[in-house]
């Protein structure tokens, strides 16, 4: 286990696979901050063998669908005063909205341009998602 004394008041991201921590990092604007932030890389875990872990000095909102579509089987545990009060467990979401775009080359959405289309899970395990408007699947 890996302490998070370090930390009084954040976030911290576990069970990030192995070599995806710096892409979660970044996608979160991490590198970009003036708090203290953290990537740890290949933790040894017992469940995973290996894992990368985020700490985040810091409260910020993070956007759980974003973080979900990355990676589901993340966990985010809300650290106060140096104990972690809140563990959430990731998962695919079920909708999203304005993250992807519609292949079809004749969807009413690529025509017109629309950006903020609704994608709705149909497969979680190949993470397939359907466009509201014209049902093309799409792989997240
Ligand atoms: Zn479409």
């Amino acid at each position: 286990m890996i302490k998070i004394d370090s930390i009084k008041k954040g976030i911290v991201i576990d069970h990030i696979k192995p070599g995806c921590g710096h892409t979660i990092f970044k996608d979160l604007g991490l590198h970009k901050v003036g708090y203290t932030v953290a990537l740890i890389k290949n933790i040894p875990s017992i469940k995973m063998g290996k894992k990368d872990l985020i700490k985040i000095e810091n409260e910020i909102d993070l956007d759980m669908t974003m973080l979900g579509l990355l990676d589901p089987n993340l966990t985010v545990n809300i650290v106060e005063n140096g104990k972690i009060t809140e563990k959430i467990k990731l998962k695919l979401p079920e909708k999203i909205k304005g993250i992807l775009k519609c292949k079809n080359p004749r969807c009413v959405s690529t025509i017109e341009n629309i950006t903020d289309i609704e994608f709705t899970l149909i497969d979680p395990e190949n993470k397939i998602y359907t466009c509201e408007y014209c049902d093309t699947p799409v792989k997240a």
